[in-house]
């Protein structure tokens, strides 16, 4: 990591500078910028507090901040996804035991639900990697990721490791490791159980398991040790609990010879917090997965099973045996009795007057030649002597974002809010340019100035590091190795100045921020961002069609800037037709957004293609999109990619017409059957009508029966009718949870957690006769290619006879399950059961999703003769 507030970065960085001014009319412009934006990230620990506007600690927390200094000790806390962390236990290593605590997060927690919004995928990674950098704020500890990517639910390390490219992931690890030098490292998840959770869970702990000794080895990830020095940690923890022994009184029994004890209950005066209370807030952070949660208080038991490295010599102490003070660096022992003394004259009324001992002491420690300490201690003491100076900085301009080639204002507020007198030097460049470079601040002086951000012509659109290149399934690509690790790459533009006090100069960075004031929220301050000069979005991800039949699709241009004429055109698949070729349109005001709608025609046979927009200036052409994510708990976000859709012609039959579809806990299959030709009309289970005649088909939405357990019960006698007198009731997958076997539908099922999480599992297509396997379309092995995620969860294990399997599916090693899709005639109906997770496959635009679909509202419905929506005869 590049710390630039250390001793090192200080002697560096006029070279740095002078660097800069070198190569900056060269070719390498370009890359230059991408690379300095990088080099100039502020140091982790500074980083992730301050990513906005600047926080002023009060006399008690700089306190405390003090005490930290005379900790030496780190530990690392890994696990696989945003929310698998013990927040307890961070806090309390952080704060009680005062360590360098990071929790190392395997994945960004792409793979899973979205409680708050329509974000999923790599959006909602972008999410939870802002929660847990705000839980982390929260909590006092830092945040990595490696580039392993949430592909979804793994029921097996073995699995897991062969999506995730395992040599990568550990790569990241040991880089990490070699990076934070972690004394002590802690696993979530127990290694010795694979199959019994999340195969991410048990290989997060596998790897970790690994990499202990990886990082050690000077064969191994050689390339690292151009840059790094290898590193032991002295040992590995389980943290375990009651849970991983199934019950509290088989916890109980358990030989404990090798766990060790903490009571992680603390109660923190400086704060006015507990422990419990701090990881309660932390967690709370997880908004995105909905978990809220509540603080306690009194003492609290944290249990640490010893896996690998040296055994504790106090049990009742992790970092027994390691030295963790001052005198592990060499030259070290004359820090702790200054660092004593200030903290035995601490005045709490009057912190100030600390400033010149603790300055004593920061020369006491620029003199040692341990870098790595060196550099953190620095880094924390320069903070402190800053906070305790007053110092306040910030930068900020009126607008959420601008284009490449702007200049705009920054208002920079310097204050002094101490009796400290300082002097600040500010650091201007060919970015940055600033009329008055040195400011002499009083008690209570505040100096506002201007300075104009040149933005370079060629600088890119801000968008996460980990999103700019195509990733695998299982894993996320970048170049720039110094990234490994980050959880964002920082802000796009800071400040750096030097703050001369009593002699001494120290180094400081502040961002420029988007700063504005919002009549509900109050001060707002979010992230200034790159935008493209123009923005172009196609309104859907997928579009489905139903025969031959156009279908709008509609572009929004965006101009970021004020525009001249131009052209809009869509690429599309060679065997389609697009009318208009293109849209000319005229200048564009800087915030101005069009749409224009083009009519897609696909071709008769089934096809899938990708389209996207493309404006035209001149002699540039525009593709970016931009998608911003704004919600109150985390800074804005913005993704900005190239806009690509999916266009798919499923080339189905879809014989029904009219369907009822019941809400459950949402899902958007009722689009999908729109998009065959269906005529939907949704109902909340409360709501649905008493005759369903008029319906070819009453399809149940995802978890209904969870979700509404009542009101679907209360439909039974409505539905038992209407199967019976010839309608088709298609129910999609509910948990097991609370559902007994009479309770969906007429007929029994009984519901399992069985399921099938890899969606290229083999599909045997076992009643290959039956009529949802051929009517109206024939269903062939090729229908099931494609599938994303998974092939479906919570199979039926047992039903009524009169149920026929139709598919045989299994995940690697385990027994064919022949639940996912059981059918039934029931009267002169049908009944339909499927845990096939359609409710993914067809937002993808699965082809053999859509055509499964249409044959199960189809199944009931109209033979020889088939209509479409227009009352086109089909066959
Ligand atoms: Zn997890």
């Amino acid at each position: 990591m590049i710390g630039i507030g250390s001793a090192f970065a200080k002697a560096n960085l006029h070279k740095i500078l002078r660097f800069v001014n070198s190569i900056f009319t060269t070719d390498m412009k370009h890359l230059f910028f991408t690379s300095i934006t990088a080099l100039f990230l502020y140091s982790t620990a500074v980083a992730q507090e301050n990513r906005l506007a600047q926080k002023q600690p009060n006399t008690a927390e700089i306190y405390h901040q003090m005490e930290k200094l005379g900790f030496l000790g780190t530990v690392l806390y890994v696990a696989a996804h945003p929310d698998d962390e013990n927040t307890r236990l961070i806090s309390w290593l952080a704060n009680d035991q005062m360590a360098r605590t990071a929790y190392l997060s395997l994945t960004r927690g792409d793979g899973g639900q979205n409680l708050i919004g329509p974000q999923l995928r790599e959006q909602l990674g972008m999410i939870r990697t802002q929660e847990l950098l705000e839980a982390r704020n929260t909590d006092g500890g830092l945040q990595f990721f490696t580039r392993a990517n949430d592909f979804g639910y793994s029921k097996h390390p073995e699995e897991t490791l062969e999506i995730w490219n395992e040599q990568e992931v550990m790569e990241d690890m040991v880089r990490i490791i070699r990076e934070f030098q972690p004394d002590v490292i802690i696993n979530r998840f127990n290694h010795r159980t694979p199959g019994s959770t999340h195969g991410h869970h048990t290989s997060s702990a596998m790897l970790s398991m690994k990499v202990f000794d990886f990082a050690a080895d000077k064969t191994i990830y050689a390339s690292q040790l151009k840059e790094l020095e290898t590193w032991q940690a002295q040992r590995i923890f389980f943290n375990t609990s009651w849970w991983f022994y199934g019950s509290e009184e088989a916890f109980e029994k358990a030989d404990k010879t090798n766990l060790i004890e903490l009571d992680a209950g603390t109660y923190y005066p400086y704060k006015g917090l507990s422990n419990s209370e701090i990881a309660a807030l932390s967690r709370s952070k997880h908004q995105s997965q909905g978990f809220g949660s509540s603080g306690s208080r009194g003492s609290q038991t944290e249990y640490l099973e010893y896996l690998k490295g040296s055994f504790p010599t106090d049990k009742s102490d992790l970092f027994s045996g390691i030295n963790t003070t001052w005198t592990r660096v060499k030259g070290g022992s004359s820090i702790l009795p200054l660092l004593n003394s200030i903290l035995a004259n601490y005045d709490f009324k009057n912190p100030t007057a600390s400033i010149p001992a603790l300055l004593e002491m920061r020369a006491q420690i620029e003199k040692l030649k341990d870098e790595h300490w060196k550099k953190i201690k620095l880094e924390e003491l320069d903070q402190i002597i800053l906070d305790l100076a007053g110092v306040y900085l910030e930068a900020s301009v009126n607008t959420p974002s601008a284009t490449a080639g702007e200049s705009l204002r920054v208002n920079i507020e310097l204050t002094n809010r101490s009796s400290e007198k300082f002097k600040v030097s500010l650091l201007p460049n060919q970015l940055i340019q600033i009329e008055e470079k040195e400011l002499r601040l009083n008690e209570n002086d505040t100096k506002t100035i201007e300075a104009t951000l040149n933005i370079p012509p060629y600088y890119e659109a801000s968008t996460p590091y980990y999103l700019k290149e195509k990733g695998s399934l299982g894993m996320y690509q970048f170049k720039n190795k110094s990234l490994t690790g980050k959880p964002e790459k920082g802000p796009e533009f800071i400040v750096r100045t030097f703050i001369e006090l009593q002699g001494t100069r120290l180094y400081r960075e502040f961002p420029i921020i988007h700063k504005r004031t919002d009549p509900v929220r109050g001060e707002v301050n979010e992230p200034f961002y790159i935008v493209p000069e123009v923005a172009v979005s196609l309104e859907n991800p997928v579009y489905v069609f139903s025969g031959t039949t156009p279908q709008p699709v509609q572009v929004t241009i965006k101009a970021n800037k004020d525009l001249p004429k131009g052209s809009l055109e869509l690429c599309y698949p060679e065997d389609w037709s697009i009318t208009p070729t293109n849209f000319n349109f005229k200048r564009l005001e800087k915030g101005e957004k069009k749409n224009y709608t083009f009519n897609v025609q696909p071709p008769k046979k089934a096809s899938r293609g990708v389209i996207s927009a493309l404006v035209k200036i001149g002699s540039q052409t525009f593709k970016q999109e931009v998608i911003n994510i704004d919600y109150d708990h985390i800074p804005d976000q913005q993704l900005v990619r190239d806009n690509e859709s999916q266009v798919v012609n499923p080339g189905l039959i879809n014989t029904a017409q009219t369907i009822a579809y019941i809400n459950g806990a949402g899902d958007d299959v009722a689009q999908a059957i729109e998009a065959i030709g269906g005529n939907v009309f949704k109902f909340e289970p409360s709501e649905v009508p008493d005759d369903l005649s008029k319906y070819d088909a009453v399809v149940v939405g995802i978890r209904a029966y969870n979700v509404a357990k009542e009101d679907m019960a209360a439909l039974q006698n409505r539905l038992e009718p209407y199967v019976k007198n010839g309608g088709t009731l298609m129910m999609q997958y509910n948990t097991n949870r609370g559902i007994s076997q009479n309770d969906l539908g007429p007929l029994p099922i009984t519901l399992s957690r069985k399921r099938v999480t890899d969606e290229n599992a083999t599909v045997t297509i076992l009643e290959p006769q039956h009529k949802i396997m051929s009517y109206p379309n024939a269903i062939n092995p090729t229908d099931f290619e494609g599938w994303v995620q998974e092939r479906g969860l919570y199979f039926p294990e047992q039903w009524d006879a009169a149920f026929t399997p139709i598919l045989g599916m299994s995940d690697k090693n385990e027994k064919m399950t022949k639940g996912s899709l059981i059918v039934a005639e029931y009267g002169k109906g049908h009944i339909i059961y499927t845990g096939l997770s359609l409710f993914r496959e067809l937002p993808a635009g699965v082809s053999g999703a859509y055509k499964l679909l249409a044959n199960m509202i189809s199944i009931g419905v109209g033979t020889p003769s088939i209509k479409n929506k227009d009352g086109q005869t089909k066959l």
